[in-house]
Parts: C-alpha cells; structure tokens; sequence
C-alpha cells in the first residue's frame, strides 16, 4: 500500500508529489493530457496585482517558499526552472505614475513596489512616460518543470500515465482501491478537470480560459519583463511569451480567431517594431470566483483530498497550498477559511 495516489501531473499534483518525497512518502501520480493549464501558462511570479493596485494575501510567504521550493526541484532534476528577473510596468500618462507612488506608499504594497522611476530606452518599446518596477518577480518555466519532473517521477516507476476512471475507485476508511493501487488517502489535483470527479465536482471551479502567443520580434531588445495589458516574457533568441487572453465563457483549450485578434491588438499597444506570431495556445485555468484556492477533505470519505483552484497562480500558489493539503493530511492542520473547501458546503450528503 502506498501513502497517496496522487491525481493530476499539474503544478498542483507535482507540488505534492515533490512533498512526498521530500518527506519520504510513498506514493503514485496518475496524470492525463486532458488539461494543459501549467503546460501553456505564462509562468509569471508577481505579488502585486497591477490592474488594481492590490497586494495579494500571503505573498511574501509565497514568495519565501517558492524559491526555497522550486529550487529543490532544480537539485532534484538538474534542471533549471526558475528564472528570477524584474517585471517593469509601462506607464501611460503622467496620472498612471502617481498612481504608481501613491500605492508604493501603502505598507502592503511597499515591500513589492519600488519607488524609482525606471527610465530605460527599450529597442522596440516607446516609453516616454517611463517604468515602474515590481520586486521580487521572475518566471517558472513551467513547461520544463512538467517534463522534468515527469521524466524523474518516471524513471523512478511513481507516475501513470492514464485517465482515471472515477466508477474504478473503491473507498474504506483506512484504505482507497484503485485498479492495482491500493492508497491511504488519494489527492485529487485535475485542475479544471474537477469536473468529471463525482467527489468534489460540486465546488464551484467555474474555470476561465487563456490564449497566448510566442512571438519572434529580432528588433525588440527587451531583457525584462514588461507587463501592461498583456505580458511580454524575453525567452532569448528573439523569442518572446505574450499573454494572456481571460474568457470566462468558452472553456475548450482550441485557440481562436477571437484571442488571436486580441493578443495581436495589446501587443501593439506596446510594441513599436514588427514581430511573427510563431505558436498560439490555449487552457482553461483553474478559477473559483472568489479567486482562492479549493483545499480540504471530503465530509464523508476523510481520505479524499483536493488541490485545486489555484486560478491565475499557479506557479505562486501550487507549492504552498501543496505545503497547507500536506500538514492538514499528516498533522491534521487547520486550512485558512479562505484557503479551505469548508467555504463552499456540499448539500445533501
Ligand atoms: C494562458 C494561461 C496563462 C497563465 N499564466 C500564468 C502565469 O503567468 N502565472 C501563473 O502562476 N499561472 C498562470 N496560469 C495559471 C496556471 O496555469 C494554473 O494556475 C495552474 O496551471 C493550475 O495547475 P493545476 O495543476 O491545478 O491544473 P492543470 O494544469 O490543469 O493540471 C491538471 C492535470 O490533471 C490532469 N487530469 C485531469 N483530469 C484527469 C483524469 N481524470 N485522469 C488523469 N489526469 C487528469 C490534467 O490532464 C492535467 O495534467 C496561466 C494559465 C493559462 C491558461
């Protein structure tokens, strides 16, 4: 029997699985190609939510964590996933940098925002109204992290790859049967294929889609991240990752004309040189309205778990949402109200 069966091969899967082993947990992954979310994401990591000034919960914690996590996984598959580099802000108007200050002053936001106006003459970019800067920002190359870690959960016989069939599972208190595996407790991680769980498909993960691009632009010289409107992430070799479209009706993972139009709109918006549209994507994102993740257990089947709702921050937070399921699991921890599925009460079991 092994400890946990872990559902999913997203970041949220693969963050708890990188718990297990760290502490030395036995367990299988089962994962499937239904859901490509942390595949396509931009990979962004940024504390401050720029549209509305706003810091989010927690995100010096976050950010603590995701370094010291992220970068065991790195020792563990020696290979580079994390890329710390500085997200800039393109102001518009001289009212956009004094909104800029004034929220630099605000003791949330103060540790993220820095008060220098960066004035940096971008090949590509015309800035006259100059940049604010975020700290503490930088991107995971989440494509990588998945194919990394995947092959390393696959040399060691611990992932399979297969679409589980939820009518397979049998339920005991101390044990959970699946096909050959038989598990303590299973974690259930399927991203916004939640849907199909009959465990935890009543919580409210409505889902909202994303398209992006990566563009080849030779004239634009651009090393760090510039974000307005949309996201422009320097891949090197003239690459860069545009994103990310937000459509909350249309949950297929096709990209469209619609997207395509849009990304092609903001882009131009901020870029003053030619660029070529080389890939487009698309996935739905894991999103519950009130945008906090979906952690807890089953009311009935104590052995169920979810991670899940992790929205549009994945890479923020997969690792520690993943560190909150663990210890509720091991050391029967209290999960934060709004970290918890107990927000959201299941009727009629
Ligand atoms: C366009 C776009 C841009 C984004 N940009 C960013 C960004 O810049 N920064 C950031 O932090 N986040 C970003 N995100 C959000 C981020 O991708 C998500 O928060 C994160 O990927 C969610 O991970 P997850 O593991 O919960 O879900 P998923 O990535 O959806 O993973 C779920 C996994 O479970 C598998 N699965 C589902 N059902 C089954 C089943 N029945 N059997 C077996 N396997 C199953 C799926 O195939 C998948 O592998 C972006 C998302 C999109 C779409």
């Amino acid at each position: 029997m092994v400890d946990y069966l872990i559902v999913g091969g997203g970041i949220a899967g693969l963050c708890f699985a990188e718990l297990c082993l760290q502490n030395n947990k036995s367990f299988r992954l089962i994962t499937d190609d239904s859901q490509n979310s942390s595949k396509i994401a931009g990979g962004l990591y940024n504390p401050v939510i720029l549209k509305r000034f706003t810091g989010l919960e927690d995100a010096g914690l976050q950010l603590d964590y995701l370094d010291e996590f992220y970068s065991k996984i790195e020792s563990r598959t020696s290979i580079k996933i994390n890329f710390p580099l500085p997200l800039l802000r393109k102001f518009f108007s001289i009212e956009e940098q004094n909104n800029w200050f004034q929220a630099a002053d605000q003791p949330k936001l103060a540790p993220f925002l820095s008060t220098e106006m960066v004035k940096k003459n971008i090949r590509g970019i015309d800035a006259p109204f100059n940049y604010g800067k975020v700290l503490r920002t930088g991107y995971l190359d989440t494509a990588l992290f998945l194919k990394s870690y995947q092959n390393y959960l696959g040399e060691h016989n611990l992932i399979v790859n297969e679409t589980v069939d939820y009518s397979k599972f049998v339920i005991n208190d101390n044990e959970v049967r699946y096909k050959d595996i038989s598990a303590r407790k299973v974690i259930f991680a399927e991203g916004f294929g939640i849907h199909a769980n009959p465990f935890f498909n009543y919580l409210p993960l409505d889902g909202t889609k994303g398209e992006l691009f990566i563009i080849k632009a030779p004239e634009l010289q651009l090393t760090d991240i510039i974000n307005t409107s949309v996201f422009i992430l320097p891949l090197g070799n003239d690459l860069f990752k545009v994103g990310a479209t937000y459509n909350w009706e249309d949950k297929t993972d096709l990209p469209t004309s619609e997207g395509r139009e849009e990304l092609v709109s903001r882009i131009k918006e901020i870029l003053q040189c030619n660029f070529e549209i080389i890939s487009h994507y698309a996935g739905v994102r894991p999103t519950v309205k009130d945008r906090k993740p979906l952690l807890g257990n089953h009311e009935l089947h104590k052995n169920l778990f979810v991670l899940n709702g992790l929205g549009t921050r994945g890479v923020m937070l997969g690792p520690y949402s993943a560190r909150m399921l663990f210890q509720l699991s091991e050391n029967d921890a209290e999960i934060p109200m709004n970290y918890s599925i107990r927000r959201f009460k299941k009727k009629n079991i």
